[in-house]
Formats: structure tokens, sequence, C-alpha cells
């Protein structure tokens, strides 16, 4: 799958509350995700691979496997909805 057909995909997360709930951003020291469940994490670079949960993460295996495709579609589509 190349990055645009990725990009595109309508997560299953597509709004920014429910987004919210799940995960965390932080920058420091390097941007990445976590999951407020386990406290996994994934870094920007690896976010075109699914996201790796604690095996014992009630989100392992469920629809949050890209949260930041899924974020960044939010993102997208909110700031478009707007103008
Ligand atoms: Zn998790």
């Amino acid at each position: 799958m190349d990055t645009l057909e990725w990009l595109n995909l309508t997560p299953k997360l597509s709004d920014i509350d429910t987004w919210a709930k799940l995960w965390s951003v932080h920058d420091d020291p390097f941007p990445h995700i976590r999951c407020r469940t386990c406290d996994g994490y994934q870094q920007l670079r690896d976010s075109s691979k699914p996201f790796v949960h604690s095996p014992t993460c009630k989100l392992m295996g469920g629809q949050s496997r890209f949260p930041w495709r899924d974020l960044l579609w939010i993102v997208g589509n909110s700031s478009g909805n707007d103008l």
C-alpha cells in the first residue's frame, strides 16, 4: 500500500473526541502517540505500521491500529469542513 492510499482510508475513529480518549500525543524527546490503556507508544516514523499494544491491552487487535493515520484524517477533514 502506498502512502496516499494509506492516508485516504477512512479510519474507524473519525472524531477527535473519541480519538483523544484512546490516545495521547507527545513530542519529547521525539514525536510519538501513546495508548492511554496500555501505555504502548509509536513514533511518527513508524506511523504506517500497525500500533503495537501490550498483549493484555483491550485495544489489541481492535479498531486502533493506525493512530497517526486516524489523527491526520480527522485533522484534515475537520478543518476542511469549516473553510
Ligand atoms: Zn494499548
